[in-house]
């Protein structure tokens, strides 16, 4: 049996990046940039105001309070037509251009205006308004050139926002893999339905779907196969037109646990069978096709917690790295266990556990689990603690190894 360090390499080894694609902005938030993105203009353009109140020059604000004469008035949208000379101010709003001899902004809060027949008078309160005031700089956030978004980021909604600013109307995105899953097993009922004896729903599919979506793939649910040699072959064929097939049951030793022949009767090479791993030991993995153009297929235990923990250290990162996102964070972390834990046995264990932060810090508590038909007592969890293999007891306080699970 291969480790899981070693499972994961030689899943890896065969992962490529998907194409790209050009798409509209608002299209691209879930995906990964496939190429950097340049500004194409300075921002903010000019140097602006951040506040509603006057431009001002700081070398008139020599007493406490000083009155200066208002210029004009320059709203968000307009350009500036007079400068502002010694003794002047022009009222200026929030995101309007700095006139040309202001070096500062006041509140407006912190004035006065005052109206005689000729013109217009503010008295200032000067306190703390030094160069710079309440003034963004042109350029400050970025000047044009700069790479503002680099290749391999994920957009989210900031990314959108941001390169909006920079005038994309399309973005090259890389596109997400095409994900087919199948559920295999005789006692499988949809999920939909009410089993009869001896049946159950196939909660493993839906799971699956959510999961790879979540991930960033697009997934292509192909239901429910039978352990049936003929169907499972036909069932298999039509997933192998995807970047990735996900089978879940029919990998351990039972007699229908059908799933590793039939992948090898359709073409698919085995790459390992089995990882040193609790719960996921039956995990199959191999691949299919040539250089241009290949399928990855992971055969996934069928109880609930042993394919949910395959997904989160084998498939997800491939789905990460087809979809250009190879250096997506690792969520692992060390915390203080938050009591006593007994772990014995003779293969790595990933273990439900809930992590909580206090005010001090992170602890994490090891969740009652049935083991891996057990789905209903991860819902409790937001990670996995990894117990090394062998027998050891913890205390709390004691630092342990846990891998996040995803938040929503
Ligand atoms: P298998 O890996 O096919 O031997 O299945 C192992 C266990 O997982 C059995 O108890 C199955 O009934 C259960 N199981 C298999 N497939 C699913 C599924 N799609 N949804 C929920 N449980 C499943
Ligand atoms: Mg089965």
């Amino acid at each position: 049996m291969i480790s899981i360090d070693e499972a994961r390499r030689l899943v890896m080894d065969r992962v490529e990046p998907c194409p790209p694609a050009n798409v509209s902005l608002v299209e691209a938030v879930g995906h990964a940039l496939a190429e950097d993105v340049k500004a194409d203009i300075d921002s903010p353009p000019h140097a602006k105001a951040l506040v509603d109140g006057y431009a001002v020059r700081v070398a008139d604000l020599r007493q406490a309070s000083v009155e200066l004469q208002v210029v004009e008035e320059v709203t968000a949208g307009q350009v500036p037509t007079q400068s502002v000379a010694a003794g002047q101010a022009t009222r200026i709003m929030t995101g309007a251009p700095i006139p040309a001899g202001a070096d500062a902004v006041v509140m407006r809060e912190q004035t006065d205006l005052r109206q005689d027949q000729a013109s217009e008078w503010v008295t200032i309160s000067t306190k703390g308004i030094v160069p710079g005031t309440h003034i963004l700089e042109l350029g400050a956030s970025f000047r044009k050139g700069e790479i503002v978004s680099s290749a391999g980021t994920l957009v989210r909604g900031i990314e959108v926002g941001l390169l909006g600013e920079v005038g994309c109307a399309e973005v090259k995105i890389v596109c997400p893999p095409r994900v087919a899953i199948l559920a295999t097993g005789n006692e499988l009922v949809h999920h939909g339905q009410r089993p009869d004896p001896g049946q159950i729903r196939n909660s493993n599919g839906p799971m699956l779907v959510a999961m790879t979506s979540r991930a960033g793939a697009e997934p292509v649910d192909l239901g429910i196969a039978c352990d049936d040699h003929d169907e499972l072959a036909a069932r298999i064929r039509q997933g192998l037109d995807n970047d990735i097939l996900l089978l879940s049951g029919g990998v351990s030793a039972g007699r229908l646990d059908l799933v590793p022949e039939v992948l090898s009767s359709v073409g698919v090479q085995t790459v390992f069978h089995r990882v040193r791993l609790k719960p996921g030991k039956p995990l199959w993995f191999g691949a299919i096709g040539s250089s241009s153009k290949s399928t990855l297929v992971f055969g996934l235990p069928g109880n609930p917690v042993s394919g949910l923990v395959c997904f989160e250290l084998f498939v997800r990162p491939a789905i990460e790295a087809m979809s250009g996102r190879p250096n997506a964070a690792v969520m692992e972390s060390c915390v203080e266990l938050a009591g006593n834990f007994s772990h014995r046995g003779g293969r790595p264990t990933y273990h439900p556990g809930q992590m909580r932060v206090d005010a001090e810090k992170t602890t994490v508590l090891p969740l009652q689990w049935q083991g891996s038909a057990d789905l209903r007592a991860l819902t409790d969890a937001n990670c996995l603690i990894h117990f090394p293999a062998g027998e050891r007891s913890y205390g709390p306080g004691e630092l342990v190894k846990v891998r996040h699970l995803d938040a929503d």
